[in-house]
Parts: C-alpha cells; structure tokens; sequence
C-alpha cells in the first residue's frame, strides 16, 4: 500500500468545487457516468480496431446500486478500459487538462464563482467528494490481470493498493456523507439519469431492492431487482421529425456541461454522396476558454456512432471554435487515423460543408435582431478572425458584422449602410480605435458630417487588423478615415487648388517637425479643428502601434504619422503669414501634438509640450 499526495491544483480545485457548485451537487452522478462512458468508448474503439482486442468478449454497460447498511454507499461501475496503478495516479491525483491553472485562478480570485462557468468546465471524478466523504475506485486495465484499488477522503492524499476484480474495467464506490446521503433513492436516482445522462449511448442499469407483500398485504421480504434507466441510443441518429426543441436542450446539457439551455442548434442529416449527421450547438455564454490558445476542441468525432476523438481542432476553423456538437460520418473507416484525419478528403468535406451551414444558420438569426445581438456580443471577436482568415466564406462572415455608426443608434450591417449610402458615393468609410465616444468626437469625422456621409465606428482592437485587410465589400471599397487616401476621392477642385497654394506653408511646417512626421499635408476634411493626424495608405494607424507596443511588439522601424492641416481655420491662415521663428516653431509643434492627444498619443516628451503651451498662453494674455 502507497500514499500519494494530491497535486496542489487538485486541491485547490477540490476545494473550489465543494464550496461553489454545492446547489447543483446532483452533476457528481453526470460525471461519473460520463466517466464510464468514456471508459467504454475507449474499449469499443480498440475491440474494432486493434487486432489484440479483436477476440476481446465486451459486453458495455454501466451499473448502478446503492446500499444502506448503516452506513450509506452509491456504487457505478463500468466494464469500460479500466486504470492501472500509473493510470490512477496521473488520472485521479494530478490535473492533466491545460488550461486548468488559468482557470482556478481566474476563479479562486473571484468571490462571486460563477457555477455556470464551473460546470462548463467540467469539474469531473472530484465532484464526488461533494457528497462522499470517501471515495473507494476498483480498476483493472483491459488486458492486464491486476486489478487496484484507490482510496482517498479527497484532503489531502489518497492510498493505492493492489486488489481484485473478476473482469477489466472500473468501479466507484461513495461512502455518502451527509449531503449525500439522499441520493441512497431509486427515484433520484432514476430522474437524474434522464435528466443528465438519458443519451450516453450505453445501457445504464440500475440495482435495486423492492418490497414483496403476500396476498393479505403484509410485507414478506425484498426482491432484488435491475432495470435499464436510459434510452441508451445515439440522439443524433434519431429522424428529426420525432425530436422536440426539448429533446435537443437536454441533449446539449449532456454533452457539454453547462447549465444553460444552448443560444442555437443545427442538426442535419445527409445522405447522398456523402452520408453524414451532424448536430452543432452554441452556447449561450461562449466557452471560457476561447481566447486560450489551448482551448477543448468543442465537436467530437464519430464513425458509425462509435466515439473517435474529442480532440481534434481542425473537425471546425479555429474561428467556430466556440460550437459544441458531433460529426458522425457513415463513410469513413473505422481504423481512420487519428493523426492522418486532417488529410482525409470525406471528412474535409464534411467539415466545409458544415461551416456553410453552420454561418447560414448565424444569417437566419439575424432576421431577429434581438436574439442576434445577444449572439454578436458574445462571438464578434471569433467571427471578425474568421472574416479574416476564411477567405472561402468571407463574404458570408461580411454579412453577419455589425457595427455602431454615425448615423444609427444600436447596431447595422454592411448592407444596411450600402441601402442609405448617398447616390454618387463610391466607399463605405469606418473610423478605428479603442473608444467609442472618442471616436465620435474625432476631428476626423468633421468633414464626413458636413457632407452627411455615414461612418461606422468600429471600436474593438481586431477591427484595426481584420478591415484594412478585406478592402472591399461587394464592389464597394471600404476605407479608413483615419487613413491619408480616405479623402481621395471626396476631393473637389477647390480643394485641390488650395492644396497647391498652400504648398510652400505645409513644406514649411515639415522643415520644423523633421523626422517627427511622414508629412504635412492640407487637410479636406477639417472643419473646426486645426490638425489631426492621419496614417499612410498601407501602415498601421497610430492605435494599431500603441496596441503592438503594449503588447510588446517591437520591431520594424517606428511608423510616422501624416499631420495634416485645416487651411480655413484661424491659426493655420495666421501661421501662413507668419516668418519661421520660435513662436512659429511652437505653434507647429502644439498643433501635432494635440493632434496625437486626440488619438489618444501622449506627447513623446511633456515638460517640453507644457513649455511650449505656456510660452504660447503667456503671448496670448
Ligand atoms: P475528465 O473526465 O474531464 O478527464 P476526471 O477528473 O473526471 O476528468 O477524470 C480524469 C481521468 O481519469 C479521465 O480522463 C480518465 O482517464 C480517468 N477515469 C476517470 N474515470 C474513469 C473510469 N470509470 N474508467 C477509466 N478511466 C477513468
């Protein structure tokens, strides 16, 4: 007999668990079921597919019983792949699952623990200790002969020692404390199977003992007795037409854990050429992994509804990372490898087919604004990477962004904007940067409103990286405002000429700010401010290099920005007249640097820009 010690995020998870999913205690039983099923699972693979198994007698069930001798016990069993001694210690005392650390901290530091989030992430084995007070495993690994036992009150350590087991395979044993001890109930028992478990595609049996009475009614013994508690079939495979709206809501409860009913869900059934069904969910609350680069893989894998792998990312883009559901495909081989999966053709089919109809079905969602707004607020950031990396689908994921603007309230579409664009105009126009009511108040919107030209304001960090790479949507291409070719083609003859004439006050105004600036030109679309900065064409904006720079990205030479002038405002007119001195040195160099200010730049060196301001004040009073 060996003690082993829990790793310590076991503990800290033990303990999170215990104290945050208490009202939901009940999902242990889920767990160890789904345990169980995945045990067998394991098993089925092999007997289909590994010629040592081949001869391998399986007979795959999960059963259920529970005593009361005094003391009260709960006992699920499995005749699924089973553990040995390396198996119990990796599985049942350490935390394999990436991710974990990030997680418990993210929950340990928060004292309102969101159970939601919790279950979704799938507490797992652990959540037994809510309702033991020991828990007892008896495993033995399909093809070995030693079986092991595990012990453990979930503190601290847990025992391992060798015992027995007539055939491979695993059993829990709960030795139920006080919170659990009314789970020693045929009927809760029964109800939280079809609640949580009805679907797992194996039998579940459950072991009871009931009352027998002689003619006059009077109670002459017990009988034992087993009845199958769940429908044990693969739902997906059942006709469409015979499954409620319902049926689907728990069926996604049982696949992924969370408490909540799915946002959406999408089952086909296709037969033809290709013979497949698939059924894809999303989460109301999009997964907490999302933005991990090690997040679970959300749709798993079946060949003729035997389990194949949950772990593979590439059965979705990365972008549709946050949909939960199946592929079972009739076509492929059972033995398909797992490692090849990526190369094979049916199933990249079968995947490009299922992205199509996964974004159609976002489209159909938007016909209800409301439901479709819940939907955007929780998968624009996905969905904005796919519209830049899918370029198969891009014009679908064009048409499901939506976007604040200056011309509506709430949000609009591409479409939307194209219906109200002005008759002569040519480009769909958008301002980028980190603050809504910022950017509303930007300079550079100035001359779009007096021309009464909508912008869509797109405040989320991806925007800056994702739009300027599309270029266009249907023929309209879609420009930057806070880019030096915005305003190409809004200019007018006079604003050329002006330009013209202003050339030797703009060349001026470089010769003083120097390297600071890529250039100085006159601005045509300031109306009341003096300046504002823009970038050129092809580079990143002034907000796209403070995020790299916080994000601590360097490299590449620094990027300038374009300083362009207003020739109608006062101090602009009065500048053209002026001789290049000090006082005309300032000047430039306050007009650049508010110009940055609004961008949300700091002055490269304040002590010198508030110099400059009171240099200027002090002339001004
Ligand atoms: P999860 O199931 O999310 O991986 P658990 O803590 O529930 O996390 O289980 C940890 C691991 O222990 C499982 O991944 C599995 O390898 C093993 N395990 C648990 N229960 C069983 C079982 N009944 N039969 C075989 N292996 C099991």
């Amino acid at each position: 007999m060996t003690t082993h010690q829990f790793q310590s995020e076991v503990s800290q998870l033990l303990h999170l668990i215990i104290h945050s999913l208490y009202s939901h205690k009940e999902i242990f039983l889920r767990e160890l079921i789904s345990n169980a099923s995945d045990a067998l699972d394991k098993l089925k693979y092999l007997t289909l597919t590994d010629d040592a198994f081949k001869q391998f007698e399986f007979e795959p069930r999960i059963d259920l019983s529970y005593h009361d001798d005094g003391e009260k016990i709960l006992t699920v069993a499995d005749t699924g792949i089973g553990m040995n001694q390396q198996d119990l210690i990796d599985n049942l005392g350490t935390i394999a699952r990436s991710g974990t650390k990030k997680f418990l901290e993210r929950m340990t530091g928060d004292a309102k623990k969101d159970s939601n989030l919790i279950g979704q992430f799938g507490v797992g084995f652990y959540s037994s200790f809510m309702v033991a007070d020991k828990v007892e495993v008896i495993s033995r690994k399909a093809g070995e002969e030693q079986a092991y036992r595990w012990v453990s009150d979930g503190k601290s350590d847990y025992v391992i020692e060798e015992a027995e087991r007539d055939t491979p395979g695993t059993t829990v044993i709960l030795h139920l404390n006080e919170a659990g001890k009314e789970y020693v109930d045929r009927w809760q028992i029964q109800e939280i199977i079809r609640k949580y478990s009805n679907h797992i595609p194996f039998p579940i049996f459950l072991h009871y003992e009931e009352a027998e009475y002689d003619k006059d009614g009077n109670k002459k013994g017990t009988k034992s007795k087993v009845e199958q508690v769940n429908t044990a079939s693969a739902f997906w495979k059942q006709p469409k037409s015979q499954l409620k709206e319902k049926d689907y809501k728990e069926f996604y409860k049982t696949l992924t854990n969370d408490f909540e009913d799915p946002l959406l869900y999408i089952h086909t059934q296709a037969e033809g050429t290709l013979d497949y069904t698939t059924l894809f969910y999303v989460p109301k609350k999009a997964p907490f992994d999302l933005y991990y680069s090690e997040y679970k893989p959300g749709v798993k894998l079946y060949v003729k509804r035997v389990f194949i792998t949950d772990e593979d990312k590439e059965l979705m883009p990365t972008y549709l990372r946050f949909i939960k559901g199946i592929i079972d495909s009739e076509d492929l081989p059972l033995n398909v490898s797992r490692e090849l999966l990526q190369q094979n053709r049916i199933l990249a089919k079968i995947k490009s087919n299922s992205v199509k109809k996964i974004l159609s079905e976002f489209k159909n969602l938007a016909k209800d604004p409301k439901k479709y707004i819940q939907f955007y607020e929780q998968y624009s950031r996905p969905l904005k990477e796919g519209v830049y990396q899918d370029l198969d689908n891009r014009e679908t994921l064009l048409e499901l962004m939506r976007f604040k603007s200056t011309k509506v309230d709430g949000y609009t579409s591409f479409a939307e904007y194209v219906e109200r664009m002005q008759k002569d105009q040519k480009a769909i126009y958008y301002i980028t940067g980190e603050n809504e009511a910022a950017l509303r108040r930007s300079p550079l919107l100035e001359m779009y409103r007096q021309r009464d030209i909508e912008v869509l304001i797109m405040d989320d960090e991806i925007d800056d990286l994702v739009f300027p790479a599309v270029a266009k949507y249907k023929d309209y291409e879609l420009k930057a405002v806070n880019r030096s070719d915005a305003v190409e083609d809004l200019k007018t003859e006079q604003d050329k000429k002006v330009e013209k004439d202003l050339k030797p006050l703009t060349k001026k105004i470089k010769k003083v700010l120097g390297d600071h600036v890529k250039d100085v030109i006159v601005s045509s679309r300031l109306s009341d401010s003096p300046a504002c900065v823009v970038a050129d064409a092809n580079d990143p904006t002034v907000q796209m290099q403070e995020l790299l720079k916080a994000m601590g990205q360097v490299g590449g030479p620094p990027v300038k920005p374009i300083l362009e002038v207003n020739p109608d405002h006062p101090i602009v007119k009065k500048l053209s007249t002026m001789k290049k001195n000090r006082a005309f040195d300032d000047v430039c160099w306050l007009l650049l640097e508010q110009a940055l200010l609004l961008e949300g730049v700091k002055p490269e060196n304040p002590a010198d820009f508030v110099k400059r301001l009171n240099t200027v004040l002090e002339k001004a009073l």
